[in-house]
């Protein structure tokens, strides 16, 4: 088991951009004792954070989605070209 540091943070952040790896999957890959709610709330942390969007589960930097208050989360201007007007 591995402890969640900050250069293993950015790896795997940088892993996740533009896929739609599920927490699990991460969490086995790199061997880390951590829940998913814990993993989900470290990846929104630093310079390369990356956020799921709630419209089609794929990672993006935050920047990129919108939040959208009926979903209660962020979405990408693929599914919700709307919410970018
Ligand atoms: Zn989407």
């Amino acid at each position: 088991m591995k402890t969640l540091d900050d250069t293993l943070l950015m790896e795997i952040q940088a892993d996740l951009e533009g896929t739609m790896t599920s927490l699990a999957a991460i969490i086995e890959k790199y061997d880390l004792d951590i829940s998913d709610e814990d993993i989900e709330d470290r990846l929104l942390d630093g310079n390369a954070a990356v956020e799921r969007s709630v419209c089609c589960e794929w990672w993006f930097s935050p920047s990129d989605l919108e939040f959208d208050e009926e979903k209660n989360g962020g979405v990408c201007q693929q599914c919700e070209p709307d919410a970018f007007d």
